[in-house]
């Protein structure tokens, strides 16, 4: 399995489009990436991590694990070994400051492809639009590994500022932020064919484009804005590609198209933090920066963490068993009491869903969802909490089938073209194949496979389900070598 060969690739180009759902795509809504699937080979049933958050999808990107390996348990989570004071906010770049001195620079635990990379003597530059946290994360150690990474937030949400002072002095003032965001996206692909792919020849480029993802949630998921946009990166991507295909040594690329996680429409948005305050339990937002007076700190979205900060399992107890009894809630977890069973009460264990870790919250609750369709005609329907976006706005974090489901398409040697392959993969798998197209061995912490390796491993597949009073919840997984996937969960009918 480790015997020398030649690499596939000297050059691998791996373009983001967040939030994207695959089927969003299609040779009407995304022609580019529809001739690109046809052209290589597409991992129709791809999976994101839980939570499926960017912030922990791009964690789980970088390093090829999920979160009981990487540690970044959420987009936002309470980490009382870095602060008390408040919930930490990994879209702020001094929170992640803040995160890497109080962890000794191991705020993210595992190797990401980066290192590997850079141990190799191999260049990475990165081009992101995504948030400062999303710009560390897809190389938390970019600037001791040597490597390039661009922030479209400017210098102060990079490592390498000066990645951001070469780009603006060629190419002039970072683009206005509008919604849908047109400007970033065009500016982003300029930057990475005309810089980075043109100038820079890194041995890896990776471009992270913040759209569809954005008009998703503030747009809608299929309304004609978030549509023209959609077709808009689709054009960027297209670029990109007439880029590749017009160099001399054109065969010697590959190229990669992803997502970290896709979305479903809300149907209503509701105040959790309220709604348990009214049963005598104080908590706090981690929106809210404080957590003074508060028996427990919550995340939301449509998931997210709670923390008990006063009244220990008793308070957690009292929590979830309220949370069991209403019909908002979709899906509950706690520490393992086993493989499978938290230990609250009809919850599941963390570990099940590769959210055991020593950062792991009290109690992880999912709020209910579907697959009805939203008023475009799109599967899959949710509750959020109230505060971030519009209701019927996207939202993902959960375990809907069309969160968890993302795009992966590799076009590369030893990728069948055309071919949609069905069986089990996930985001956890780009690292170790983008290492592997040039002839790198991953590193030890990784837990996804080379895809153009991993036809061998026989999956496993498996789905559980628990629940105490009336609630019942479900989970399916498949396990692959090592690397599990989660394929849907949700709240199970009795
Ligand atoms: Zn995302």
């Amino acid at each position: 399995m480790n015997a020398p060969t030649k690499p596939a690739a000297d050059k691998v180009v791996v373009c983001v489009f967040d939030g994207l759902r695959p089927d969003f795509i299609t040779p009407e809504q995304t022609p580019n990436l529809a001739r690109f699937a046809g052209q290589g080979t597409w991992f129709r049933e791809a999976r994101s991590v839980f939570p499926s958050m960017t912030r922990v999808a791009t964690t789980s990107i970088a390093t090829g694990a999920p979160p009981r390996v990487h540690g970044v348990m959420g987009n936002a989570f309470l980490f009382p070994e870095v602060t008390r004071e408040h919930v930490l906010d990994l879209s702020r770049a001094d929170d992640i400051a803040l995160a890497e001195v109080k962890t000794g620079g191991r705020f993210v635990e595992a190797e990401s492809f980066g290192d590997v990379l850079a141990k190799a003597g191999k260049s990475l530059a990165v081009v992101h639009t995504g948030s400062a946290g999303s710009a560390y994360l897809i190389n938390p150690r970019a600037k001791a590994n040597g490597h390039w990474t661009f922030s479209i937030f400017g210098r102060e949400h990079t490592q390498t500022p000066e990645a951001v002072d070469e780009v603006v002095a060629r190419f002039g003032p970072l683009p206005p932020r509008n919604l849908p965001r047109f400007e970033e996206t065009d500016y982003a692909e300029q930057v990475l064919r005309e810089h980075v792919l043109e100038v820079m020849k890194p041995d890896v480029a990776l471009v992270w484009f913040n759209e569809p993802d954005t008009s998703f949630h503030y747009r809608f998921l299929g309304s004609q804005e978030t549509l023209s946009v959609l077709k808009h990166v689709d054009a960027a991507f297209g670029r990109i590609l007439d880029w590749v295909a017009a160099q001399p040594d054109a065969e010697r690329y590959v190229v990669i198209a992803a997502s970290d996680h896709g979305q479903i429409s809300s149907r209503d948005a509701l105040d959790l933090v309220g709604l348990l305050g009214a049963q005598g339990h104080a908590g706090r937002r981690a929106a809210e920066r404080t957590l003074e007076g508060a028996s427990f700190s919550m995340t939301g979205g449509n998931m997210g963490e709670i923390r008990i900060l006063e009244g220990g399992v008793e308070k957690r107890d009292a929590i979830a068993a309220w949370l069991r009894e209403q019909d908002l809630l979709g899906m509950l977890f706690s520490k393992a009491r086993n493989e499978v069973e938290g230990e609250v009460e009809g919850s599941f264990a963390l570990p099940l869903v590769d959210l055991g870790h020593r950062r792991e919250p009290d109690l992880v609750y999912v709020l209910r969802s579907g697959n009805e369709v939203d008023a475009y005609g799109n599967p899959g329907l949710g509750l959020i909490t109230k505060g971030d976006v519009p209701v019927g706005g996207g939202m993902h974090g959960g375990l809907n089938h069309y969160e968890l489901n993302t795009v992966l398409m590799v076009q590369a040697e030893g990728f069948a073209p055309g071919h949609v392959e069905h069986g089990p993969s996930g985001i956890i798998d780009i690292a170790p194949t983008v290492l592997g197209l040039l002839g790198l061995a991953p590193a030890a912490s990784m837990v996804g496979h080379s895809l153009a390796g991993a036809n061998g491993l026989e999956p496993s597949a498996r789905s559980f389900e628990t629940g105490a009073g009336g609630f019942r919840q479900m989970v399916e997984i498949v396990d692959r070598g090592g690397a599990r996937f989660v394929r849907q969960g949700g709240r199970a009918s009795i």
